[in-house]
């Protein structure tokens, strides 16, 4: 604490990623990147960016990159936002779009960013239980709010919400910003992507991180009205004009542009996924259903803390919230097949 901070920042109780271990030996499952590499269009765009693309500024709107999301997802321009990983657009959504006299709601058991951005913009909140089974219950939410951001699937539960809740949610908060935090929806969700033509409050945020295999080169997109895009342009455009450099803008649409290498590895990692879960279940686990690249799971036995720890000391690590409702569990990226076989033989020798 220094005399030199402004009150909002000795308030900030800031978000803590998932490490990056330095391990020499190390079977990483702890942050849900993509086991397999990105496409390789992606690295011949990367090569070909010459000295003098790199010399000047990039294009602020990343106008070709966001015609090829367009494009794909059957929308104009207008309807697409860019930014420096979905956390950036995120956290532009709240200061655009979820900052109101009421207050914004989400699930309490969620993505951990999302209180973090709601202290740092100064947006009051109220988080809505998920039910015992860890379900999101759109009826649960109440008609008058401020906003609303939900991950779907859920992080870091894994789980899915069905397009009719969705609709049914966003019916009911017609007057306000519904924003769906769509990280993991590649790996078999249905996305809300499609609910767009029908919602003008509806905000899709994807990301390039996980399906894409690009977690390092940080691109992140919005889908939505071209009123609530224009809402982010406008706070972008007071912030940094220039989020995603020209690397990132030629590398993305590579990787947005080739379907075959995205649809082929999202299935390689949906057949993995069902790989560990199955050997999990075998293993005791009681493992929740998971629509996304990682799965959520609790041992009545043995404490996930302990196992957490004994996974660590043998160079595996997965994630471990210690947090009401979910210290009993695990979430645990999949990874690839050997990895994922690792996994699995270190689990079944650790329980014994
Ligand atoms: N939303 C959720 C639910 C996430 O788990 C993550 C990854 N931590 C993100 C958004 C942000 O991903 P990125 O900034 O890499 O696009």
């Amino acid at each position: 604490m220094s005399r030199y901070w402004s009150d909002v920042v000795k308030t900030l109780t800031p978000y803590v990623p998932g490490e990056q271990p330095q391990l020499k030996k190390l079977i990483k499952l702890n942050t849900n990147e993509c086991p397999y590499p990105p496409s390789p269009r992606v690295m011949a765009a990367i090569a070909a960016v010459s000295a003098d693309a790199l010399r000047l500024y990039p294009d602020p709107e990343s106008v070709a990159l966001r015609r090829a999301i367009a494009q794909r997802n059957c929308l104009q321009v207008e309807q697409v936002f860019v930014g420096n990983g979905s956390d950036e657009v995120i956290a532009l959504a709240f200061s655009a779009l979820l900052k109101h006299t009421l207050p914004l709601y989400f699930p309490d058991i969620s993505y951990s960013f999302y209180p973090v951005w709601a202290d740092l913009y100064g947006i009051s909140y109220t988080t809505i239980p998920v039910g015992q089974d860890f379900s999101i219950d759109p009826a649960s939410y109440p008609a008058c709010n401020g906003g609303i951001i939900i991950p779907n699937p859920n992080a870091p539960t894994g789980m899915l919400m069905s397009l009719d809740a969705l609709r049914t949610l966003l019916r009911k908060s017609a007057d306000s910003a519904v924003v769906i935090d769509e990280a993991y929806i590649d790996f078999g969700g249905e996305s809300a992507v499609q609910l767009i033509d029908e919602f003008d409050n509806l905000l899709v945020v994807q990301t390039l991180s996980k399906s894409r295999a690009l977690a390092g080169l940080r691109v992140g997109f919005a889908m939505g009205s071209t009123t609530l895009i224009e809402a982010l342009e406008r706070v972008k455009n007071s912030f940094n004009s220039y989020p995603l450099d020209v690397l990132a803008q030629r590398a993305a649409q590579a990787s947005i542009e080739d379907e075959d290498y995205f649809r082929l590895c999202c299935q390689r990692v949906i057949s993995a996924r069902d790989m560990v879960c199955s050997a999990l279940t075998d293993l005791g686990f009681a493992v929740l259903p998971s629509g996304a690249n990682f799965i959520f799971a609790s041992h009545a036995k043995h404490p996930a803390r302990e196992l957490f720890a004994r996974l660590r000391e043998r160079g595996i690590v997965v994630r471990y919230f210690d947090k009401p409702r979910i210290d009993d569990h695990l979430r645990i990226s999949i990874g690839t097949e050997q990895d994922n076989m690792e996994l699995v033989d270190a689990l079944r020798e650790l329980l014994g």
